[in-house]
Parts: C-alpha cells; sequence; structure tokens
C-alpha cells in the first residue's frame, strides 16, 4: 500500500518549494496565529478542495469538511458537536466575517441519501452515514415526490442544493450567528461548485436561486456577496 509514500513524497515537494517561497507568510503565522475572516464548510469529497477552489493561501480560510457539507442545528447539550464547535471558535473567537457552504455536484453523501442504503443501517456498517444524512431527509423526500410529478427535475441536483439551504438555516438557529447576522457583522453565503465544467454556483440573496459565477463577475456592484 504506498499511498502514505506518496504522502511523505508530497511533503517533501510542499517543504523544498512552497514551504521557501512562501516562507515569510509561514513564519508570521506561527508567530502571530492566525485570523482568517472566511470559514468554509465544504464536503470530505477528494475531489473538491476549497483551498483549490478558491485559490487561497494558508491562513486565509478557516475550513470545516464533512459528508455532504452539512450543518446540524442548534442543539446546546451535552452531545460531541464538532461543527457546531467549529463554528462557534470561528464567529466568536476568530471573528469571520463569512462563512460559506460549498456543496459540490455528484456527492456521495446526496446520492446515498437518495438511495436509502445507509437508513437504519447498524453503527459500522453505515449507520452513522445514515443516521447524519437524516438531517436532510424530509427534503430528499418533498424533491423525490416532486420530481415523481414532474420528470423534468433533476431530483439530485435540487438536494444538493437544496441540503446547502438547510445548512444555512441551520447556521442562523445558533444565537451567536443570528446576533452576528443581524449586526452586520457576519454574512451568511451558499455556493455549489461542479467539477465537471467548472463552474462555481452561488446563492443570490434576493431571489433565492443559485447563479454561476462568469469571468467577468463583478465584485463591486455586487454588494450583497
Ligand atoms: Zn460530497
Amino acid at each position: 500500500m504506498p499511498e502514505f509514500r506518496s504522502l511523505i513524497e508530497g511533503y517533501r515537494r510542499f517543504r523544498s518549494s512552497d514551504y521557501i517561497e512562501q516562507r515569510q507568510r509561514y513564519d508570521a503565522l506561527a508567530n502571530k496565529g492566525q485570523s482568517p475572516k472566511v470559514m468554509v464548510i465544504a464536503c470530505s469529497d477528494s475531489r473538491v478542495d476549497p483551498t483549490r477552489v478558491f485559490d487561497t493561501e494558508p491562513g486565509q480560510m478557516f475550513v470545516l469538511r464533512n459528508v455532504a457539507n452539512l450543518v446540524p442545528p442548534y442543539v446546546p447539550d451535552d452531545g460531541l458537536h464538532g461543527v457546531s464547535a467549529a463554528v462557534e471558535y470561528a464567529v466568536t473567537q476568530l471573528e469571520v466575517h463569512h462563512i460559506v457552504v460549498l456543496g459540490h455536484a455528484r456527492c456521495g453523501g446526496i446520492a446515498a441519501s437518495f438511495s436509502g442504503q445507509f437508513d437504519g443501517a447498524e453503527h459500522g456498517a453505515g449507520g452513522f452515514i445514515g443516521h447524519w444524512m437524516s438531517m436532510i431527509a424530509p427534503a430528499r423526500d418533498r424533491i423525490r415526490a416532486a420530481a415523481e410529478i414532474s420528470p423534468d427535475i433533476d431530483a439530485h441536483a435540487a438536494l444538493e442544493l437544496e441540503a446547502i439551504r438547510i445548512s444555512l438555516a441551520n447556521l442562523r438557529s445558533f444565537p451567536f450567528i443570528a446576533a452576528a447576522e443581524a449586526a452586520g457583522t457576519l454574512q451568511l453565503q451558499g455556493a455549489l461548485f461542479d467539477i465537471a465544467d467548472g463552474v462555481l454556483r452561488v446563492l443570490d440573496k434576493a431571489s433565492g436561486r443559485f447563479v454561476p459565477v462568469g469571468m467577468d463577475w463583478d465584485l463591486a456592484s455586487d454588494s450583497q456577496h
């Protein structure tokens, strides 16, 4: 199994090139700590690396990745809430200005939701995945029913977008996120990347639709983003 060896070889390339070229940046990050102003919540899928998609530098984004880039609702109990801990740190300690929920096309988690292959499975045999994806099961059932009536609906694609909207709504169930958004110090963004065509779609808050970002995307005239 040579895969870990290839990681070590990659590390050696990194140490002899990028790390040297960006030594000042790494020294500053080591000495001053991180102060990223953007949090990205992305899928664990190996094909969709947010630092590649957004071409960012170390220190620029606070990244959380999990199955299907989902955020569960605010539940202040004694459970071990990894997503909640990460968003709490990002918002209350790093004081990020944006949280971006980055979905992606052809998501295996979304496909598993539709197939139902892990519904009711034992822990260790898909049970953790099934329970995690149950977060969007009501939306899946709704979209499946709509697609049966209207065959032109791409149910898989529709659920990928709806899952982003659900995660954004769940983020707003955290009191400190709702408060920061109301105060204007935090903006929540939704986006979806398709590796097949390289197109990023961004949730337009006014229309509620995901709009493709063209290379002529004008940030200056688009203050809502
Ligand atoms: Zn995925």
